[in-house]
C-alpha cells in the first residue's frame, strides 16, 4: 500500500494511530454504501444507479490510497494545487478524479488536463477556456453545468433562468461532453426542504429536453437521502467518510 511503500519509520504509536483512523474510515464508508442502496431502494430508483464519489479534499493520499484499495475509483478535488499532489503521489492508481470546486480563469488549464470530470463549470468563459485547453490525445472532458438552486449572492453557479441558454452554448464545445447539472443547495435539516432545490432544477433541465444530460450531480453527507430521492445520480460524500475536514 502507498503508505507502507513510502512511510517506512512508523513508529508503533503512529502505527496505532494511523490503523483507528484507516478503520474508522472503512466503517464509514460500508455505511455510506449502505445508506445509498437503502436510498435507491427506498425511491425504486435501480440498485448502483447511484455512483459514490469520495470527496477527498483536505485529505491525506493515504486516506485515498484506502478507499482505493476498497474498491472506490471517484475521488473529488477542490483545491487545484492539492489535487494534482495528490494526483502525483497516486500517479500508479486507475483513478477516475472529478474537480468540483469554484474554478478561476488561471486554472482551467490544468484541470482540462488531469481531471476525467468538472461538476463546477458556472459560465461561459470557463467552458470554452476547458475546450480550448483539453489535450487533444484525451477524449471530450466530461461537465456538469452548476446551477445555484438557493439563489444566495455567495455561492458560485449560474441561476436556473440562465441554464436554457449556457446549454446551446455549451453544447457545440468540441471537446466537452455536457453531461448534466450539479447543485450545491443551502443546507437545510428538513426532508422535504432539502428536496425543494433538486425538484426545481430537475423541472427546468426537463423542460430542456437534452437526452444527454443524464448525470445529476446531487447530494453531500448532509442530505443524501433527499438528493437520490430526487434523482441524484452522483453523490459527493466528503465528511460521512473521512469524519470533519481540518483546514
Ligand atoms: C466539500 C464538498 C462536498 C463534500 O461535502 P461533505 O458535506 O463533506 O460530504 C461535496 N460537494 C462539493 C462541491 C464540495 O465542495
Amino acid at each position: 500500500m502507498y503508505y507502507l511503500k513510502h512511510r517506512p519509520c512508523l513508529c508503533f504509536f503512529e502505527a496505532v494511530v494511523f490503523n483507528m483512523r484507516m478503520t474508522s474510515i472503512f466503517k464509514n464508508f460500508s455505511k455510506v454504501q449502505s445508506k445509498i442502496k437503502a436510498a435507491e431502494l427506498a425511491s425504486g430508483r435501480e440498485p448502483g444507479s447511484v455512483k459514490l464519489l469520495a470527496v477527498s479534499k483536505t485529505q491525506s493520499a493515504d486516506k485515498v490510497s484506502a478507499l482505493y484499495q476498497l474498491g472506490q475509483r471517484h475521488f473529488g478535488e477542490s483545491y487545484l494545487q492539492e489535487a494534482l499532489m495528490k494526483q502525483w503521489q497516486l500517479g500508479a492508481y486507475q483513478i477516475t478524479w472529478h474537480f468540483i470546486g469554484p474554478i478561476q480563469s488561471n486554472k482551467t488549464k490544468s484541470i482540462a488536463a488531469c481531471f476525467n470530470w468538472v461538476h463546477s463549470v458556472d459560465r461561459l468563459k470557463i467552458a470554452k477556456r476547458l475546450s480550448q485547453q483539453r489535450p487533444e490525445n484525451l477524449p471530450p472532458l466530461n461537465i456538469c453545468l452548476q446551477v445555484n438552486v438557493s439563489n444566495e449572492v455567495t455561492k458560485s453557479g449560474m441561476s436556473i433562468s440562465d441554464l436554457p441558454e449556457l446549454v446551446k452554448q455549451v453544447e457545440i464545445l468540441p471537446n466537452l461532453k455536457l453531461c448534466g447539472v450539479m447543485a450545491i443547495p443551502s443546507p437545510q435539516l428538513e426532508y422535504d426542504l432539502q428536496r425543494k432545490p433538486y425538484q426545481m432544477l430537475n423541472q427546468a433541465v426537463g423542460k430542456l429536453g437534452r437526452e444527454e444530460m443524464t448525470t445529476f450531480s446531487y447530494g453531500m453527507s448532509g442530505d443524501l437521502d433527499a438528493a437520490i430521492a430526487e434523482g441524484a445520480t452522483i453523490v459527493r460524500i466528503g465528511t460521512a467518510i473521512f469524519g470533519r475536514r481540518k483546514y
